[in-house]
């Protein structure tokens, strides 16, 4: 059986898989995770390239395991989805970036991922509701990230979801663009306000002609669109200068900031490459 609740034990039978073991013991370890407040979340700048100011953090969730020490989203958040615990921490992660907008970093937006499993949740739209009210900011301060994969599941499902959120007020972010297969045409029919394109293009921006033909294709997209065009994964300063060279409207990555817990942010000051 799975072990979803934190009294239920995990049985394993003889001759099962060490991945299956792995990933039940792991289902395990995160459910006992969610009782105990065991995540953190690490935030990371968004920089606006015109006004060379932080406009928001992204949220990044940590898992610090009492004997594995601190575990990457990538080893947990795929078993999270399968077993459907990422709802709960979904929610967790929701109400948690919220409290810290509205203190530590405030008027700073924060975005937070949304996983497609947790979008799909019936409660979705109630939880952001309820997470804005109890924090007490403007939902313009909230911005969700999703993937392709959320829009294609259930694409009219996902329009009437989105749309009633961006009523709201909440802002709507298309993470990982390029790695996926949305056509342009598809892209248009959703209300986004940023399409942030994936680092593996970005990366390569800086050096490469063809990376930077997608770079420079995207920005004009996003133009066309009237929707902002973010890149992530920026680590160098050549590739900083070229996206603002074509037009690219925010940036994220390590030369600005790493992600930090919020007690690490100094407030307000803005990296020291873009001055
Ligand atoms: P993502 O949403 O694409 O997040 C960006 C990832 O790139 C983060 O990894 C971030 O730490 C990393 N990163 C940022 N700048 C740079 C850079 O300059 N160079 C490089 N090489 N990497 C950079 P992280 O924190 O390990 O998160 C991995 C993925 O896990 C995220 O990818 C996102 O898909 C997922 N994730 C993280 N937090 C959450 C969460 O709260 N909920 C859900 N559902 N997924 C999350
Ligand atoms: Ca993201
Ligand atoms: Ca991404
Ligand atoms: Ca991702």
């Amino acid at each position: 059986a799975k072990s979803m609740g934190r009294h239920t034990y995990c049985i394993f039978q003889p001759g099962m898989g060490d991945e299956v073991r792995q990933r039940r013991s792991l289902e395990k370890d995160l459910s006992d995770a969610i009782y105990e407040e065991q995540f953190e979340l690490h935030f990371q700048p968004r920089v606006d390239l015109k006004t060379r100011k932080i406009n928001s953090y992204e949220a990044l969730i940590r898992w610090n395991h009492p004997e594995k020490g601190l575990i990457s989203p990538g080893d947990f958040i795929p078993v999270a989805e399968g077993s459907g615990q990422i709802v709960q921490i979904g929610k967790w992660v929701l109400e948690a970036a919220l409290r810290a907008s509205a203190s530590a970093i405030s008027r700073h937006r924060i975005s937070i991922n949304v996983s497609p499993v947790q979008f799909r949740d019936k409660d979705f739209v109630d939880d952001i509701r309820q997470a804005i009210a109890g924090a007490g900011i403007p939902p313009e301060r909230l911005e969700i990230e999703i993937t392709e994969t959320t829009l294609i599941e259930d694409d009219s499902r996902a329009l009437s979801i989105l749309t009633v959120l961006k009523e709201i007020g909440v802002k709507i972010a298309l993470d990982d663009f390029g790695v996926g297969y949305s056509s342009l045409g598809y892209l248009s029919r959703f209300p986004f306000d940023s399409i942030k394109i994936d680092r593996s293009f970005v990366h390569e921006a800086g050096r490469n002609a063809s990376s930077r033909a997608i770079v420079e294709t995207v920005v004009r997209l996003g133009r066309a669109l009237n929707m902002r065009i973010v890149a992530e994964g920026v680590e160098d300063t050549d590739t900083l200068l070229m996206l603002r060279e074509c037009g690219c409207d925010e940036v994220q990555g390590y030369l600005l900031g790493r992600p930090q817990p919020v007690a690490h942010l100094v407030r307000a000051v803005e990296p020291e490459i873009m001055k």
